[in-house]
């Protein structure tokens, strides 16, 4: 199934369709948001490379549609250089990566295949623990019953903590685990994620513990774990 990528500017679109032809893609590009929606119903393509500033709406709208949608494709968002903003909030809104105007067109093809890559793995059964049970197949999460909805990189990221539970991991590990990436692309892409799959999951029945030095760590939680959130750390060497 082909890439979609939605782009206004022609030059970059057609540069973009042509690389990515050359390496193998089968692509369509649309540029403008309603005709990506309209492309994206049709539930055709294995990915989508989406500009943020299109004519007629707001890239961010056309993402939240989709995601709203059902859509699960993985998609890689393009934004303008300073629009810190726009970037955390595409990732809060199921982007899976972006990358920063003007790019190289081999990192887009490095993301693109590693966005692929994920998107491609073995799917495996359900996990539980303490309380909470991953869905496999629905991009959700029960905690205590309740459903609580997730990115398909958040997903991507619980799942994999859950299957290392207790185990300490590395943002190299994770990076190449979940992101697909074999190098640091030079973003806080894990924090981010992280920070926003701890918001969502909350804090009674798994929580996932900065390591310092090391990484992260899912554990079951302890009462403990919500009285810390308010209240700070003791000093070192405090009783
Ligand atoms: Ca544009």
């Amino acid at each position: 199934m082909p890439l979609l990528v939605v782009e206004d500017n022609a030059v970059l679109a057609g540069s973009l369709t042509k690389g990515l032809r050359e390496d193998g893609f089968e692509v369509d590009a649309v540029g403008s948001g309603v005709e990506a929606l309209a492309r994206l119903a049709r539930r055709d393509v294995d990915g989508v490379v989406l500009d943020l500033g299109l004519p007629d709406m707001d890239g961010l709208e056309v993402l939240t549609t989709a995601r709203g949608r059902g859509v699960h494709v993985p998609v890689l968002v393009l934004t303008a250089r300073d629009a810190v903003r726009s970037r955390v909030m595409a990732l809060d809104q199921g982007a899976d990566d972006y990358l920063v105007k003007p790019f190289q067109y081999e990192e887009l093809l490095a993301r693109v295949r590693a966005l692929l890559r994920r998107a491609a793995a073995p799917r495996w059964a359900p996990l539980t623990c303490n309380g909470l049970v991953f869905r496999e197949d629905d991009l959700s999460v029960e905690i205590h019953d309740a459903r609580v909805g997730l990115s398909p990189r958040e997903h991507a990221l619980l799942g994999f903590f859950l299957r290392r539970k207790g185990e300490a991991l590395g943002r190299a590990e994770i990076l190449l685990q979940v992101f697909g990436y074999q190098f640091e692309p030079g973003t806080n892409l894990v924090n981010v994620h992280i920070a926003n799959l701890r918001r969502k999951i909350g804090l009674t029945a798994v929580c996932i513990e900065t390591v310092r030095g090391v990484g992260y760590r899912l554990r079951a939680a302890e009462p403990g774990d919500l009285r810390a959130e308010v209240e700070p750390d003791p000093p070192v060497g405090d009783a």
